[in-house]
């Protein structure tokens, strides 16, 4: 960072810790809250669009549904780990690193994500049916060195937003507290199964501040532990537990299925994370990606429009009527909001415990491996080239995939760019997973059309197929 970088985040920091410190006086903390937007328009402009600083300030003043909810999110968290957050994953990744990033992109032709998802290793202490951890084996790491090389090369990019899958990322502990501690500015998020939580680690986490956690939770008990395994759901809620007592910032993360969509999308459910402390629900659709994928757990098309209703039925309202708080995110059908599909480094990328740097974590295809090539040759190899030219694959961004709504086009593209498969365990042909999409693709396709069109009735394009 240069000097004036350090300035402004010093400046920014002070009017955090202002903002904290008033959190349990309302007017106090909505007049913080206000000097920050201005503060924020004065230093990005136009970046965001004028909009987003006049609801703000409508929000606030109003005191709307999300200005409750920041200072309910306020309330919950450690002050230090809800300041390091607002710097790290606001100030730094979404202010100051994404407009690195887009002149990057620029002066490149490529893709710079602001995210990027690792896998730092492919073990784990669970052995939970499908995972795809399960099916890369259990026998890879990234080194502590590359993982820092990444980062390091990251950040003079303007990605300061690291997110980890696996495996199990807590198997890593040590070296993600090594990592946390030596990229202060950054922000991380652990995918986790939340079993090798534990008071020690979590002090240590509210100590760094720079950690966040999403929790992997597949329904209520029986359901859960059918997958996971015996005594995983209360291991869970015990971490949840322990997390929200220490502060942590954490929510949840759940795989939807045609089997678990009436526990998952229940009043029940929802009420069970806000009790727990979650402040976020990750929602993602099942991929039929691999060897033992099982299409028959697809979505119906009727499941998936539900899905689509409740989750912004939940984020407008309370699941309970009593006005707590929970923001639920569905990977599959809020595309809306990012303009489609985000993957091949436009938003994000995934390094899997091999170093292969695939477009997505549900894209197994790579034309080249972190270890034996820098951040940049990677996020310039041809499939995210092609990823850039065809994006969006659709008009309608609730078909946003090349793979599970617009399936042949990534065989199309893995085609054109010669991408081998990277699915250690068994390379998979997209031809194989065309034949496993195709059929979903075309029962979602006018209940999709039907959604987009009530959404936005001034969109003048049909469907891109
Ligand atoms: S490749 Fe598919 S699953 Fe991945 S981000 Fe794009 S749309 Fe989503």
């Amino acid at each position: 960072m240069n000097f004036l970088h350090m300035a402004e985040r010093k400046g920014f920091a002070l009017l955090a810790d202002q903002i904290i410190a008033h959190r349990n006086d309302q007017e106090k903390w909505t007049s913080d809250m206000l000097h920050l937007v201005d503060m924020s328009e004065k230093f990005l402009g136009s970046f965001y669009g004028e909009d987003i600083y006049v609801q703000a300030r409508k929000q606030l003043k109003e005191n709307g549904r999300w200005a409750r909810f920041a200072l309910h999110a306020l309330q919950s968290v450690h002050p230090r780990v809800a300041k390091t957050a607002a710097l790290n994953g606001g100030f730094q990744a979404a202010f100051l690193g994404r407009q690195k990033t887009l002149s990057l992109s620029e002066k490149y032709g490529i893709n710079i994500p602001w995210i990027i998802l690792m896998d730092p290793t492919s073990r784990c202490n669970m052995h939970c049916t499908g995972c795809w951890a399960a099916e890369y084996g259990h026998t890879l790491d990234i080194s502590y060195e590359t993982l820092d090389q990444i980062i390091s090369e990251g950040e003079n990019m303007g990605i300061y937003f690291y997110m980890m899958t696996g495996g199990e990322p807590m198997t890593r502990w040590n070296d993600i507290r090594k990592l946390a501690a030596s990229h202060p500015c950054c922000e991380f998020m652990l995918f986790t199964n939340a079993t090798l939580i534990n008071p020690e680690n979590v002090q240590e986490m509210t100590a760094l501040g720079n950690i966040a956690l999403s929790i992997s939770i597949e329904g209520f008990e029986e359901t859960n532990d059918s997958r996971r395994g015996k005594g995983c759901f209360r291991r869970v809620m015990k971490a949840m537990d322990l997390l929200h007592r220490q502060g942590m910032l954490f929510g949840s993360s759940t795989c939807y299925t045609k089997k678990n969509i009436p526990d998952v999308m229940s009043d029940r459910f929802f009420n069970l994370l806000i009790d727990r402390g979650c402040l976020f629900a990750w929602f993602f659709h099942y991929m039929p990606v691999g060897q033992d994928a099982a299409p028959a757990l697809l979505p119906t098309p009727d499941q998936r429009a539900y899905v689509y209703h409740r989750i912004r039925e939940v984020r407008r309202s309370s699941p309970d009527g009593q006005g707590r708080f929970l923001f639920p995110m569905d990977f599959q059908n809020d595309g809306e909001f990012v303009n489609g599909c985000i993957a091949g480094g436009r938003c994000y990328c995934h390094i899997n415990s091999n170093g292969d740097m695939e477009p997505c974590v549900f894209i197994h295809y790579s034309n080249m491996n972190i270890k034996n090539h820098s951040l940049l040759e990677c996020l310039s190899q041809p499939l995210f080239r092609v990823y850039k030219k065809r994006q969006p694959f659709n008009h309608n961004h609730l078909r946003p995939c090349p793979m599970l709504e617009n399936p042949e086009i990534l065989g199309q593209m893995i085609r054109e760019v010669h991408a081998p498969s990277t699915d250690l365990m068994a390379p998979e042909q997209p031809d194989n997973l065309f034949q496993k999409c195709v059929s979903y693709a075309a029962a979602w396709t006018p209940e999709a059309e039907k959604l987009w069109k009530e959404s936005h009735p001034e969109s003048t394009h049909g469907s891109n197929s």
